[in-house]
């Protein structure tokens, strides 16, 4: 019988990696704790949103990658990969063969927007179509690109992201992971105008300095801005002088409004940016959108808009709603429906009663909501594991604590699941093609494997290949 603190950790985002090797290098596992982790997700490949999420122009996050990589490749934390809790895995399972359980299951839809003509033909969720051109393994791999104007809703970095590669030309994304398909699709594309609405004004924008500037540099699109926009209130005033990024980001964008003036605007596509807009309703006939009313707005001196009464209407082709993720609620434990989060307290896991339930931890964004960047999710685990070592004379004893037994029931259940050997061998894989696909001066780092069916084959057939570790076998 073990006598290692089992623990699962449900999601291998930054958050769920971050929790495990936080463990690893927490007080107790140096005075002698003995711990065993296992690192389940319900894809065959690990990272989260790190792989489908951040856009594929984004090399810098790379380096985060190569961070999480080095902690799983220690050994000391197994990988399960293609086991999806709620299907594959049950809360029964977990308490059967694990002291203790940390749910990092993150976000992947979209947040609603109820506005009149969202269900139109050409109105989609902007983290649908991040996930299609991240190449995510369950959704379709067809997207219709064939709007030339196009509006997108919301005023963070995914709206950036969204926007940047509608309006970036296919050939400026080969030297990127994107997939093929991906590829082909934004080849065809005819688009000529993305427009970009917020609600407030432009020292109210969410997104981040970095990705604001980023958008001068991508080729052949021109930024437009228009001058009405441009409205700051005591709010606004009061978050320039105080607050760097605001700061910056106003001067970025009143530098382009002044510069466009003298600059002659000769892109075949051009990314618009418009504050002071609030989503009315999406029009069109026959089933697909022709266009979109907007609220003209204002600052109401607080740095909140109101309405002005006054409608505009741009002709768009397709409209892409980027107001943020939602996090998807969990067989058998609670949920927060409004802010799509897990209730907890500092990570404890809550009943309905508002109770600790014994043994069940969550962290990163279904622990706090949608917000934050990657860095962020270390604090949150942080705050999480503590709080899991501190109860862990309160914890629940699992009846099977064997490493073996859970690997013996997902095979008993014909769970396909994959490990870390078999991540290794995809990412090789997916590499491989990367070099195989490069020509001349265009190097591609590599090229990412969409469907499910074949990341599980390439990772369990390189499992089953290098045999002679017994533990790898799946029965
Ligand atoms: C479009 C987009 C772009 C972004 N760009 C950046 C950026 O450039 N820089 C930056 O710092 N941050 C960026 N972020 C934010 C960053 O992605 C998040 O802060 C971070 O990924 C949150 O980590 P997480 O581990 O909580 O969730 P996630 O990354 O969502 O990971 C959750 C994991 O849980 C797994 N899971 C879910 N449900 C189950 C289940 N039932 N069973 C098993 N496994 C399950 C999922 O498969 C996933 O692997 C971006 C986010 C988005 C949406």
């Amino acid at each position: 019988m073990s006598t290692a603190l089992r623990i699962a950790v449900i999601g291998s985002g930054p958050a769920g990696v971050y929790a495990a090797d936080l463990l690893t290098k927490s007080d107790a596992a140096k005075a002698g704790l003995e711990l065993s982790i296992d690192l389940f997700d319900r894809y065959p490949a690990p990272y989260g949103l790190i792989r489908y999420g951040v856009a594929p122009d984004h090399p810098r996050i790379k380096g985060i990658v190569t961070a999480l990589h080095k902690v799983l490749d220690r050994g000391d934390i197994r990988f399960f990969g293609n086991v999806e809790f709620g299907a594959d895995l049950t809360l029964a399972d977990v308490r059967e063969h694990y002291d203790a359980v940390i749910f990092a299951t993150g976000a992947i839809k979209d947040a609603d927007l109820n506005i009149p003509g969202i269900g139109l033909n050409g109105s989609y969720g902007g983290a649908d179509f991040v996930s299609w051109y991240d190449g995510h393994p369950d959704v379709s791999r067809d997207w219709a690109l064939t709007a030339r104007e196009v509006a997108v809703i919301g005023n963070g970095n995914v709206a950036l992201d969204v926007a940047r590669v509608l309006a970036k030309h296919a050939d400026d994304l080969l030297p990127t992971e994107i997939p093929e398909n991906v590829y082909a699709g934004l080849a065809a594309s005819p688009v000529t105008d993305v427009h970009v609405f917020g609600r407030r004004g432009p020292a109210q924008v969410k997104f981040t300095p970095l990705e604001l500037r980023e958008l001068s540099h991508v080729k052949d699109v021109d930024i437009v801005l228009y001058e009405e926009d441009f409205d700051f209130d005591e709010a606004s005033d009061e978050a320039i002088r105080t607050n760097n990024q605001v700061k910056t980001m106003v001067g970025t964008l009143t530098n382009w409004l002044v510069e466009q003036e003298d600059k002659p605007q000769t892109a075949s596509r051009r990314l618009h940016l418009h504050f002071l807009h609030s989503p009315v309703e999406i029009t069109g006939a026959g089933g697909a959108v022709e266009g979109i009313t907007f609220e003209r707005t204002e600052l109401d001196g607080t740095g909140n808009a109101r309405g002005t009464g006054e409608l505009v209407s741009y002709p768009v082709q397709a409209v892409y709603r980027a107001v943020g993720y939602f996090g998807s609620a969990l067989p058998e434990l609670e949920f927060d429906y409004r802010r799509g989060v897990i209730p907890n307290a500092a990570g404890r896991v809550l009943d309905a009663q508002a109770t600790p339930v014994p043994g069940v931890y969550t962290t990163g964004w279904i622990k706090r909501g949608p917000v934050g960047l990657i860095g962020h999710t270390k604090g949150d685990a942080l705050e999480t594991i503590t709080n899991l070592l501190a109860d862990r004379d309160l914890l629940p004893t699992p009846a099977q604590p064997e490493l073996n037994a859970v690997e013996e029931k997902l095979a008993s259940r014909g769970v396909e699941f994959t490990t870390w050997a078999g991540w290794l061998a995809l990412d090789a894989y997916e590499r491989a093609l990367g070099a195989a696909n490069s020509t001349g001066s265009l190097l591609r780092e590599r090229v990412k494997v969409v469907p499910r069916a074949e990341m599980v084959e390439i990772s369990r057939s390189a499992e089953l290949e290098s045999a002679g570790d017994a533990s790898h076998s799946h029965g």
